[in-house]
């Protein structure tokens, strides 16, 4: 199975439902559609209108974030797991570099892991190396020590996406090499498979993703879909990546 995500970040208000319902469109004609599933992850305030609305169809939605704490608590402007399931969210991004940045350190991010699979969210745990840590050819401890560091065994894999997102990729239009991103992609699963014995989680890649430049990262059979950022604003930039994927 493969993953097409797409987060709208800062973006969206309820009549962008339109974007929706085109990929939903798309999906169900979809000659391959038993091949991948569709999440979106609206802002928070747009979770609970496109759940009930996406409910029965294809595509599902998730969240951008969740807080670290289970249920309710006294910190304002904090939205707990519990609260985005009770409004029909059935994924979270977890560990976004937009979020890292802004503070959510891997002690934040473990509760996160924690509650979110607690409160029956699929989790999407985002990680990636910036770019000096890329220049001195760190990447692959960064991404190794920022999975050790969150990920227990004890979590249910089944539950968890791992996304790798260079840092330095992200809405810039620079991507990896293929060599480079086939080394990195089985380097996450040789941790992964250290962290959960046997299987690892499914891991995608995000980062400047679009329709053209996904025919090159579809011939590397390691990636099991996409973080997509930019072009999942625009149904058919996002169209073009699903149908390029395929051709
Ligand atoms: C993202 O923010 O998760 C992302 C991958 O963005 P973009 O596709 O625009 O690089």
């Amino acid at each position: 199975m493969k993953y097409f995500i797409g987060n709208w970040k800062m973006f969206g208000v309820p009549k962008s439902v339109n974007i929706l319902n085109k990929i939903n469109l798309f999906y169900s004609e979809d000659k391959n559609r038993n091949k991948y599933r569709v999440i979106i992850t609206p802002p928070f305030t747009l979770i609970e209108s496109y759940s009930k609305y996406f409910k029965n169809k294809s595509i599902s939605i998730g969240a951008q974030n969740c807080y670290q704490k289970d249920q309710f608590s006294s910190n304002t402007a904090a939205i707990s797991s519990y609260m985005l399931r009770s409004v029909g969210a059935k994924y979270t991004l977890i560990g976004h570099s937009d979020n890292r940045s802004e503070g959510d350190n891997d002690t934040m991010l473990k509760d996160k892991v924690r509650y979110a699979l607690k409160n029956n969210l699929k989790v999407v745990f985002c990680i990636g190396e910036n770019k000096t840590e890329k220049k001195n050819k760190k990447t692959l401890n960064v991404l190794k020590r920022q999975l050790m560091k969150v990920l227990e065994k004890k979590f249910n894999k089944k539950n968890i996406i791992v996304a790798y997102e260079p840092i330095w990729s992200i809405g810039t239009g620079q991507i990896p090499t293929a060599n480079e991103l086939q080394k990195t992609t089985i380097h996450i699963k040789k941790v992964l498979k250290g962290i959960f014995k046997k299987n690892s989680p499914a891991v995608l890649y995000g980062g400047s993703v679009d329709g053209s430049n996904v025919k090159m990262f579809k011939e590397i059979k390691e990636i099991d879909g996409f973080l997509i950022g930019g072009a999942s604003k625009t149904s058919k930039k996002f169209i073009d990546i699903i149908k390029n994927y395929y051709r």
